[in-house]
């Protein structure tokens, strides 16, 4: 059997998104900036998707830009509030520990600058409180940005809630979307979202396209110089095809948010009961406030990458940790953030089903889980000590989650 469950890492473009894009390879392939009509259709096509994109989540159409991904749009979003801030001699930011590195990494780079940077601690569950964000903000904060949900444990953040006290405040509010767009419904104006990522290679669109949503009256700053293209903020003539793709892609999953959820939450209800029998293992991130289709696991006496490796063996695609630091040694950030001790964060599993996922592919998933830990356990020096009480257990032999 083959399963790909790792969907929080890419998914597959479907066959209806693919069949939409491809007359922007070879039909209208005009560039959207030329004036002849072959170029204005390509514009049409392009302000159309626009618009339509504005729809799904409650924002105008002219706030509306389209960029080569999450990770730029999280760049974009954080340096542009930076610059706003800076005028005003305003430069703290908040934003939370376990964020994706593309706004730790871009905040990093704003530190070197002379920005202050507040990293909320995450409580164990996964879930940050809005009274943290209230607490922390001060005259000088130019920013906040916390994810909408997890993308390595799923959790969902209380955006509106964050939202409405940094209105208050008038404090500059973004929240990366990529994971939680079409999981959850979401109304930028209702949830006061100033500004908003989103990749479309995480909802079965293609890689290399995504959105920054920027309310009106915040003003966006170039990371991409050049021409006029999207208002003159992201220079580059744009991925036509890959925008309809990410525009059909996104019009689906968030159609079918209602019903997808509803399946994943009988196979989240089961591949969490059939793990938690593993001794001495444990979910990770709240059970309730989370994406469906995420299951993330400790397993003590196990290492992440030999048990996705011997997975990847038996047809199980999923993985350790996120996508971007799997290759290193270091413990995910996020399992750290949550207060897992090293030992149990570098034995992490993090399970993305997709929508199409069946019952037959839960239980083998959960039943080859289940033999490959036994067998990595059966000579693991770590383990070892831990059932000869050499080291303490960390979890409960059986912990319900
Ligand atoms: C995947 C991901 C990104 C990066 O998106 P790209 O389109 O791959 O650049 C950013 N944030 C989160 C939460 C993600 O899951």
């Amino acid at each position: 059997m083959f399963v790909y469950a790792d969907n929080a890492a890419t998914t597959a473009v479907s066959k209806k998104v693919l069949e939409s894009m491809i007359p922007y390879f070879s039909e209208v392939y005009g560039n959207p900036s030329s004036l002849y009509s072959v170029g204005q259709k390509a514009k049409e096509v392009l302000e159309e998707s626009r618009e339509r994109i504005a729809k799904l989540i409650g924002a105008d159409t002219k706030e509306i830009y389209f960029t080569s991904g999450g990770s730029e749009a999280d760049n974009q979003a954080i340096i542009s509030a930076a610059r706003i801030g800076e005028k005003q001699g305003k430069k703290h930011i908040i934003s939370t520990a376990f964020e994706h590195h593309a706004v730790l990494h871009t905040l990093k780079e704003l530190e070197k600058e002379g920005f202050e940077v507040t990293l909320l601690d995450v409580h164990s569950n996964g879930v940050i409180t809005p009274e943290q964000v209230a607490d922390a903000i001060r005259e000088d904060t130019a920013l906040v940005t916390v994810m909408y949900a997890n993308n390595e444990i799923g959790t969902i953040q209380p955006i509106a809630e964050i939202g409405a006290i940094c209105k208050e405040k008038g404090v500059i509010f973004h929240t990366d979307a990529v994971q939680a767009v079409s999981h959850v419904h979401i109304n930028v104006k209702e949830e006061n979202i100033d500004m908003l990522s989103i990749s479309a290679h995480k909802f079965h669109g293609p890689k290399g396209v995504g959105v920054l949503y920027v309310r009106k009256g915040v003003r966006l700053t170039n990371i991409i110089n050049g021409g006029a293209q999207e208002s003159g903020k992201r220079a580059g003539t744009e991925n036509l095809a890959g925008i309809v793709g990410m525009t059909v892609a996104l019009e689906d999953a968030i159609a079918n948010i209602d019903a997808n959820n509803e399946r994943l939450a009988k196979l989240q209800d089961k591949l969490i009961e059939g793990l938690s029998k593993i001794p001495y293992s444990e979910l990770n991130g709240d059970r309730e406030k989370r994406v469906k289709s995420n299951v993330n696991f400790c397993f003590e006496g196990v290492e992440g990458e030999s048990l996705l490796l011997l997975l990847d063996d038996k047809g199980v695609a999923v993985s350790s940790g996120s996508a971007c630091t799997s290759g290193s040694l270091d413990p995910s950030h996020v399992l750290l953030a949550i207060g897992r001790p090293h030992e149990v964060a570098h034995g992490s599993l993090r399970i993305s089903l997709g929508e199409d996922a069946t019952e037959e592919q839960v239980q083998y998933i959960i039943d080859s889980v289940t033999e490959v830990i036994e067998y990595l356990r059966s000579f693991s020096p770590f383990w070892r000590d831990l059932v000869g009480g050499k080291r303490p257990h960390v979890f409960k032999e059986y912990s319900v989650a």
